[in-house]
């Protein structure tokens, strides 16, 4: 018996989660959930789900959800820093890091601090400061279970390989909606468009980062702390249909891949039961009703973003931590409809170049600098 606590349990990946473990009560138990804003479901998952605990980060629901638990025996918490204290406690086996973006680094920091299982849904904890959250994971003795797509396929085909030399990574992306777009259309898109993801149903923060590749950026990243594998040797393959995930080139010239329906659910079952695998009726993908894979290259012309990835990680210190703040304020921006779609990239350039540049960077100059990119951002429309 696993016990879960998920961080940020309302959104896709949360509610997905949840999904899986009501499949299996004798292996699961959800000891604690948090979520950012959604009091209403959080109580529901709560009344569902009886956890231990339950955490609001905006403190401003905190009666509210109190109110509304008031004849369970859950305890009911409110604020970050709960959160971050939260993870740390006893009974917890596995914290699940499925929040948005950089407010997921402090708490799962703690969890790795506490020796905790990580199953890492929020790729932005290793763009901001991979460098920092490997070291502390060696440390801590710690494990960290990639539930991203991707990165599940790879650690997937590198199981059971030991130290087999790897020559490279194909990262695999859908394209997004934007794939076939001409520069001068992209220039007209609007949010709506954007938020209608071919193959993936997912939060609207990750939906903005795909059709803008900034997500595939982010995940050469994230691979590269997680496997250690410097981003020269980390190839984007863009395979609109979503059914190879990734695969692994070793230095024998084989090639392993990982397939499967693109349905967020089977790698987060993976993360929570490796090195196990379970019987599930998830969806089966039927070679008869595919038609074709196809692969191709991405454009870097038009996907700016998948370059700025490359250039960040290739410079390294803290520039991951800037590019990663200032996307999250422009795709704020394009959400709410305040500045379009090829104007995001035009933003992330400007506050790579304006932002204070650190090689070796502490939690405090990530902290410092997440704001300071932010400002920058901010203050360019
Ligand atoms: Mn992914």
């Amino acid at each position: 018996m696993k016990r879960i606590a998920i961080l940020g349990s309302t959104g896709s990946i949360g509610t997905q989660t949840l999904d899986i473990i009501s499949q299996f009560p004798d292996r699961f138990e959800v000891y604690a959930l948090t979520a950012n804003n959604n009091v209403q479901l959080l109580a529901e998952q709560a009344r569902k789900f009886q956890p231990e605990i339950v955490c609001i980060a905006n403190e401003q629901h905190y009666a509210k959800l109190k109110d509304s638990l008031a004849d369970l025996p859950v305890k009911v918490y409110a604020g970050a820093d709960a959160i971050a204290q939260m993870v740390s406690m006893g009974p917890i086996d596995v914290v699940l890091a499925s929040m948005v973006g950089y407010a997921g680094l402090k708490p799962t920091i703690e969890a790795i601090k506490a020796g905790k299982q990580i199953a890492l849904a929020n790729k932005e904890t290793l763009v901001v400061a991979g460098e920092l959250i490997c070291k502390l994971s060696k440390e801590y003795h710690s494990q960290i279970s990639p539930v991203d797509s991707e990165h599940s396929a790879i650690f997937q085909c590198l199981s059971g390989e030991g130290d087999n030399p790897i020559e490279k990574l194909l990262l695999t992306a859908s394209g997004g909606p934007f794939r076939n777009k001409s520069i001068d259309e992209l220039e007209h898109v609007n949010a709506a468009q954007a938020l209608k993801h071919p193959n993936w149903d997912m939060g609207a923060k990750i939906t903005i980062d795909s059709a803008s590749m900034m997500n595939k950026g982010f995940e050469v990243i994230e691979a590269k702390w997680l496997f250690g594998i410097e981003p020269e040797r980390i190839e984007v393959v863009v395979h609109p249909q979503s059914i190879v995930h990734s695969m692994v080139q070793f230095a024998d010239g084989c090639i392993k891949a990982q397939l499967g329906m693109p349905d967020m659910r089977m790698p987060i079952l993976y993360a929570l039961t490796y090195p196990d695998r379970m019987v599930t009726n998830l969806p089966r993908w039927d070679y008869t009703q595919c038609g074709q894979l196809t692969f191709e290259k991405p454009d870097l012309q038009k996907f700016r973003n998948l370059a700025f990835a490359y250039q960040a990680i290739k410079q390294g210190g803290n520039m991951p931590c800037i590019i990663n703040a200032a996307n999250e304020v422009v795709v704020a921006g394009f959400l709410q409809g305040r500045i379009g779609f090829l104007q995001m990239s035009d933003i992330i350039e400007t506050v790579m170049a304006k932002a204070a540049f650190i090689q070796n960077p502490t939690y405090e100059d990530y902290v410092q600098t997440d704001c300071e990119a932010r400002g920058i951002a901010s203050s360019l429309f």
